[in-house]
């Protein structure tokens, strides 16, 4: 196993590698910013490097920093969590060539599905359904944009191939305003992802984003561990998850297994990552691929009673998968909720003191937060503050167990969402299952 792994993230996520470590009997090194010394895995790790001022560039993003910080304190791994530099190919290969080992695929490999193009094509070849689309970057020419707009048949959406976390899309709904999209989406990019490339793809009007979890080992192993419905989203990004998808069928999900495992097998896939698609009328449509752990992780651990972030270590350690596809099983139902410090109704960020943490518990809670009261949420990073997962025998019972969790918790001080979540859980159809992506912003007036 692994000596000492460096956990090159912040919040709850560092604190669950911190976990993971500790349960393995894996050393720790915790690196943050100046605005992070109390944070809870800070506390809790065997040893701490300030590796910068509060801006992420200068901190969590400075690569130099934590390759450094790795060397003096002799880690043999790093760990990236999610966001930050966990899908940066540079730095995967900053860490592998510095002699670390990188808790993830080959650098290779992120470059490869890090661009969304790259990806869709990869998949395509090995034949996994995409959506229909240019299927390369959209080039200078007008009239042939035009061409395969019409061919696609609009709407369509104009995406970065560099983009992530919801941001660079521009959705068209007729010619006149395609090439103003187009122009104004590559300048986005540019900007935002340093990398002006974009593509296009039909928009799909009512899809549910239903995501495929996979492990992979460095000896050729693939498994798929189910799916997860994220189609509860505002601005593209997820506020709900849960495994499995309401009312995908065995043999669906039989047929999308073979079809990803392949497909990783031919890439040589290595490590937790997950397959995004958007479902439409009983069809898979590939979007995406995110190289790392997922924030809504957990929802699979509950209905597969498999530590991902274990596995995750356990790999990187040369290990090989301790089940094959046939073990796996899903058992019941599990729901997730982030809650952000944000005002429930404007979204605006609520950072500050929290004067009083009080988690939920009982049967089939768990929650993964760094939250503890007197703890200062900083202005500087991701809202993202706990996470609230149930789990059940079946939907309803871990629907039952949610609400129950929300109404216990208590978080004062700072505003959270808890209160949208409420709302939500309390909605006939979010109970009947089987929502599209864009349920939650039709339902909140935002569109
Ligand atoms: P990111 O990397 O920024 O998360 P994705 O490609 O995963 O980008 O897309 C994020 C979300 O945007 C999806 O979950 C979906 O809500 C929406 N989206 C992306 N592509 C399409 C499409 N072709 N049609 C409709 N919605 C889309």
């Amino acid at each position: 196993m692994l000596d000492k792994v460096l956990i090159a993230n912040r919040g709850e996520i560092a604190l669950r590698i911190l976990r993971a470590c500790r349960e393995l009997g894996i050393k720790t090194v915790a690196v943050h910013s100046t605005a992070d010394n109390t944070l809870k895995h800070v506390l809790l790790a065997d040893e701490t490097v300030c590796i910068g001022p509060p801006s992420s560039k200068d901190s969590y993003l400075n690569m130099p920093a934590i390759i450094a910080a790795a060397e003096v304190t002799d880690a043999v791994a790093i760990h990236p969590g999610y966001g930050f530099l966990s899908e940066n190919a540079d730095f995967a290969e900053r860490v592998e060539k510095s002699g670390f080992v990188f808790v993830g695929p080959k650098a290779e490999t992120i470059r490869l599905m890090g661009d969304k193009v790259s990806a869709i094509r990869t998949m395509k070849e090995a034949g996994v359904p995409c959506v229909p689309g240019s299927g390369e970057p959209l080039g200078a020419e007008t009239e042939l944009t035009r061409k395969v707009a019409k061919g696609i048949g609009y709407p369509v959406i104009i995406k970065a191939s560099g983009g992530g976390g919801g941001r660079g899309m521009r959705v068209v709904h007729s010619e006149a305003a395609l090439i103003n999209a187009v122009n104004v989406t590559k300048a986005e990019a540019l900007a935002a992802f340093g990398n002006d490339q974009v593509y296009m793809e039909k928009f799909l009007e009512r899809p549910r984003h239903i995501e495929f979890q996979v492990v992979a080992d460095s000896h050729g192993n693939v498994v798929v561990l189910g799916e997860r419905d994220c189609s509860l989203q505002r601005r593209h990004q997820k506020i709900v998850e849960e495994a499995p998808a309401p009312g995908i069928s065995d043999k669906q999900r039989a047929m999308m297994i073979e079809s990803i495992t392949a497909a990783l097998g031919r890439v040589g896939y290595r490590g937790a990552g997950t397959l995004e698609f958007l479902y439409e009328d009983g069809r898979f449509y590939f979007i995406e691929m995110n190289t790392r752990i997922q924030v809504e992780h957990p929802v699979t651990e509950m209905v597969t009673g498999i530590d991902l972030v274990k596995l995750q270590l356990r790999i990187a350690a040369g290990e090989k998968l301790p089940f094959t596809q046939q073990d796996i099983e899903i058992r019941g139902h599990a729901i997730e909720c982030r809650i952000n410090a944000e005002d429930p109704k404007g979204f605006v960020p609520s950072p500050g003191p929290v004067r009083l943490w009080h988690p939920p518990g009982g049967p089939g809670v768990r929650v993964d937060s760094h939250l503890y009261t007197g703890y200062n949420v900083p202005p500087y990073y991701d809202s993202l503050i706990a996470k609230v997962i149930a789990h059940g025998e079946d939907r309803a019972t871990a629907i039952a167990r949610m609400r129950n969790a929300l109404s216990e918790m208590v978080v004062e001080g700072i505003k959270t969402n808890a209160p949208l979540h409420q709302e939500i859980f309390g909605h006939a159809a979010f109970q009947q299952g089987g929502l599209d992506i864009h349920y939650l912003e039709r339902r909140l007036g935002l569109k």
